[in-house]
């Protein structure tokens, strides 16, 4: 390849606050009937007045900070200006040069993505291209307009589409660990630009790039929703640039589409500039200031986040990183593993068998609580034989002698059957492989 891609990433992300972003309207707007959740601030009638959803204000901050990134005392928010049948008021609020969150970063495994910054701003309406009665018509939706989202600007310091992919799911996974979104791709709480240029690779560079050094123009890839697409728009999207080079020409500088079925982006505007949009100091919100204190109060509600998780249970439970990886993917998970090392350390059961056996059988987390785990992994440790009958006499009195249980079970307390098993186990002799208890049990509860 002669030529070195060079690809920064914006990445919208959806809040899942309880109402929208300066109205009282719920958020929870997903699915629901078109033009419901709505009111004369999220529509843009003239003289209603935004009031700033304190909460998404904390998230955003919150997010900011789990990137590592500073954040300004005073921040405002700005109008961005432009015309587009899916934006109500005719401007959009969010943040122009003074965003709550300035040069963060995230750590890939062979190199650091710098963050720019991470703003918030609101949500557009809807746009749905519909045929009614024969005539192509475009209808709106204006549940979504005003939820808040908060965008996440990098650095232009990808070198190839894998090191995007690497740098969403950790971006993901941390959201995630925030709770903060779903960060549900199908459902639209993630939306992602990329934004790619080339470079011939004879020219003296080296990343990061210098401001001077990046080529003068850059292609932004805008809207995709999903991590396999963003992959493919940036392939498909260096081989274009590439060929252009190669005859001598320089690409648009211009915003493109994603279009799946062929495989390409296609062109939809050439780019505009930020002058373009007029931003100016939204008037109807005076800034935001945010002292030390109320930093340390966010901040403190920062839970563990993944790669400090990885580290310690390395360290502390002596697995390997690949196991690690699959344990601490989502944080209940996690968490269910730390329940399970605990419950297990009463029975000199080690965390490394209990990680092999959550990896190797995929216990359903929602179904067995960690205790009724142990059991299970202590069962499946047995050895002795024991027949089929003897097992099935063991569970009939068990099941008799302990009503209670029983009817515990039935009225759905399904964690009792940790308990059961273990008091079948204890009718059996010493060492008995006693696979299937758990089956005959709720064989015999049905
Ligand atoms: P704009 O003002 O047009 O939105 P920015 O300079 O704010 O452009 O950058 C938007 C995104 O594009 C950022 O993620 C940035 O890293 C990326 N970017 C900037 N220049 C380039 C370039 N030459 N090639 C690829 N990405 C770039
Ligand atoms: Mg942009
Ligand atoms: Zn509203």
């Amino acid at each position: 390849m002669k030529y070195q891609p060079i690809i920064g990433l914006e990445t919208h992300v959806e809040l899942k606050t309880k109402s929208k972003m300066f109205c009282s309207c719920s958020a929870d707007y997903f699915g629901k009937e078109p033009n419901t959740y709505v009111c004369p601030v999220c529509l843009g009638l003239p003289g209603a007045l935004p009031v700033p959803n304190k909460t998404a204000i904390e998230w955003c901050i919150k997010i900011a900070l789990a990137l590592n990134c500073k954040i300004s005392n005073i921040s405002k928010f700005d109008r961005k200006n432009y015309f587009y049948p899916d934006l109500p008021k005719g401007y959009q609020i969010s943040q122009y040069d003074e965003p709550f969150g300035l040069e963060g970063n995230i750590k890939l495994k062979t190199k650091n993505i710098r963050i720019r910054r991470v703003h918030m701003e609101e949500d557009t309406g809807k746009l749905l291209h519909a045929n009614v009665g024969g005539k192509k018509v475009s209808l709106i939706d204006f549940n979504r307009s005003g939820v808040p989202l908060v965008e996440i600007v990098t650095e232009p310091d990808f070198e190839n589409a894998p090191q995007v992919a690497e740098y969403l799911q950790k971006l993901q996974q941390i959201i995630r660990y925030l709770d903060v979104s779903n960060a549900d791709m199908e459902k639209g709480d993630m939306r992602l630009e990329p934004n790619i240029s080339l470079v011939s690779r004879i020219s003296n560079f080296q990343f990061p790039i210098s401001s001077e050094n990046l080529p003068k123009y850059k292609v932004e890839v805008k809207n995709i929703n999903s991590f396999r697409f963003v992959a493919r728009a940036i392939e498909a999207e260096i081989i274009r640039q590439g060929e252009l080079l190669n005859r001598d020409e320089t690409p648009t500088q211009e915003t493109r589409g994603w279009d799946e079925k062929k495989g390409t982006t296609v062109s939809q505007r050439s780019k505009e500039e930020a002058h373009d949009y007029r931003y100016f100091p939204e008037p109807d919100i005076p800034p935001i200031t945010f002292g030390l204190r109320e930093i340390r109060a966010v901040r403190e509600q920062i839970p563990e986040l993944p790669d400090e998780k990885r580290k310690r249970f390395e360290k502390e439970y002596g697995l390997s990183s690949h196991d690690v990886d699959i344990l601490t993917r989502e944080r209940s998970a996690a968490d269910y593993y730390e329940q399970a090392v605990k419950d297990g350390s009463k029975h000199s059961l080690t965390p490394k068998k209990i990680a092999n056996y959550i990896i190797n059988k995929k216990p359903d987390m929602d179904k067995t609580v960690p205790g009724e785990l142990v059991e299970l992994i202590l069962v499946t440790h047995q050895t002795t034989e024991v027949s089929s009958e003897e097992l099935k006499q063991a569970v009939r009195q068990v099941l008799l002698e302990n009503p209670k249980a029983v009817g515990d079970y039935k009225a759905g307390k399904t964690q009792v059957l940790g308990f059961l098993i273990g008091k079948v186990r204890a009718q059996l002799p010493p060492k008995s492989s006693s696979e299937g208890i758990r089956e005959l049990i709720e064989q015999a509860l049905k």
